[in-house]
Parts: structure tokens; sequence; C-alpha cells
């Protein structure tokens, strides 16, 4: 089965003004190790479908499967860097990572290793006793980067994980993002809107189309491949 399928999922949602379609239907199949990218106008429901195949909202119809089992509830070995980052602000930084790692159940002493090789990843080896609260946002969004990538995960959701950088860290970013994949063998998936990020990093890039996102049209990317 493939590692993550969406099957015809669509979502709405009940606001203070009524009802919103915001996200399908929509069919969608990644495979073990590969790495798609959603590129889609903003609104179109890009976070909805992230939400949905890591088991934190339930669609409105249609299900996630992961390895062809449905998706009710998060699962230790889907990592995510989400919007919100979902940090913990009365812990360090050092802290935030190795949680992960201790539902985990990583040894205490793996757990140090792991943690300090993820901040040197992501370049916050210095702010490791800081407290999130005193980071910038693109730090933040490093620090839920190196804790998804602390974990060994068989299924990496991404939700704009770049946004907040500035070019350079940006690029330096996306780098460690493919070699990461690459070393790590997980399969993939990244919502961007940003067109550079998709091709860079998208074995397969889904464009969305507007609300209610559904897919308009697959590009298949000979430029990333897994072992170049
Ligand atoms: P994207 O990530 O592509 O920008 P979202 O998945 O965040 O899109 O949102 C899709 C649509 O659903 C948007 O119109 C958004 O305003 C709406 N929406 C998202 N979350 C909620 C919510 N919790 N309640 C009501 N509407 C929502
Ligand atoms: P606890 O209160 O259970 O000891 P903490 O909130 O202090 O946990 O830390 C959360 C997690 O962060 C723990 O798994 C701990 O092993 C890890 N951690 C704390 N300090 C460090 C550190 N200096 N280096 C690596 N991991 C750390």
């Amino acid at each position: 089965p493939p590692k993550l399928e969406l099957s015809n999922v669509s979502q709405t949602y009940d606001g203070a003004r009524g009802k919103t379609r915001a996200l399908g239907p929509l069919s969608l199949q990644v495979a073990p190790g590969e790495s798609v990218a959603i590129l889609g106008p903003s609104g179109c429901g890009k976070s909805t479908s992230l939400l949905i195949a890591c088991g934190l909202l339930k669609p409105t119809q249609g299900g996630a499967f992961v390895d062809g089992a449905i998706v009710t509830r998060p699962r230790l070995e889907t990592g995510l860097i989400l919007q919100d980052f979902g940090l913990m602000p009365w812990k360090t930084v050092e802290q935030n990572v190795g949680l992960g790692l201790q539902v985990r159940r990583v040894s205490k002493r793996e757990r140090r290793e792991r943690v300090a090789d993820a901040l040197a990843r992501v370049g916050l080896s210095d702010f490791a006793k800081a407290y999130p609260a005193e980071l910038s946002g693109g730090m933040r969004q490093r620090l839920a980067m190196a804790r998804a990538l602390a974990c060994d995960i068989d299924l990496l959701l991404m939700d704009e994980p770049l946004s907040a950088l500035d070019a350079l860290l940006r690029e330096e970013m996306q780098n460690m993002l493919k070699r990461t994949w690459r070393e790590g063998g997980y399969a993939q998936v990244l919502v961007t809107h940003s067109i550079e990020e998709a091709v860079f990093l998208g074995q397969r890039v889904v464009v969305m189309t507007p609300r209610p996102g559904r897919i308009a049209f697959t590009l298949y990317n000979s430029e990333m491949q897994a072992d170049d």
C-alpha cells in the first residue's frame, strides 16, 4: 500500500458566516520514500489536507490512510512541521526537541546526541537553552524542523516550513531538507505556495485549484531524484 493515501477527502468548515467548502474532493497517494510537493493558492485547503493526513482533523468526507490503515489520531512515526509550530513555551529549545524523543522512548543518552545533531542541522546549537519566546519567527520554524527531524519517522508533513525565513537561510534550509530526506528514507509532503520550493523539493508537484482545492494537474519532476 502507499505510505499515505488521501481517499476522496473533502472538508467543510462550519463558521460564523455559514459553511465553507474548504477542500476537495481530493485523492492523493504518496509512495514510501517519495517526496511530493503540494502547490496552490492561499486558502485552497493545503493546511487542511495536512491536518487530515496527520490525524488532527477528521474530514467531512473520505479518509486518510497510512500503510493501508485509516488514520484516526496522530501517529509517532509521522513528523509534523505545522504552521503554528506547536512548540511548548515553558520548555527550552533542547527540551522541545527532546520531548518528541522522550515520547518515542529513545534512551536518555541517545536523546542528548540526537537533540544536539538536530539543532546543529538547523543552526540553533547556540540557542539550546533559550525559550521559544526569545527566538525570531524563522528560528521557531527551524526549531519545529529540528524537533521533527530528530525522530525516526517514515512520513514527514510540512506546512510552508520555509516561509518565515529570509532568502539566504531559506536556500540553506531547502538544501538541508533535501539532504535529510535523502538520508532519512521517509516519505514527505511539502505544502507551499512557492513554485521554486515545490520544484526543488518535490519529485512530484501537485498543483491545486483555488478553494475548494482539488488537484488541477500533477508535474513529474525528473530533476528531483532520491539519489543524485
Ligand atoms: P491553505 O493552507 O491552502 O491556505 P487552509 O486549509 O488553511 O488553506 O484553509 C482553506 C479554507 O478553509 C480557507 O478559506 C480558510 O479560511 C478556511 N478555514 C480553515 N480553517 C478553518 C476553520 N477552523 N474554521 C473555518 N474556516 C476555516
Ligand atoms: P523531564 O522533566 O522529564 O526531565 P524536560 O522537560 O526537562 O524533561 O526535558 C524534556 C526532554 O528534553 C527530555 O527528554 C530530556 O531528555 C530532553 N533534554 C533536556 N535537556 C537536554 C539537553 N541538554 N540535551 C538534550 N536533551 C535534553
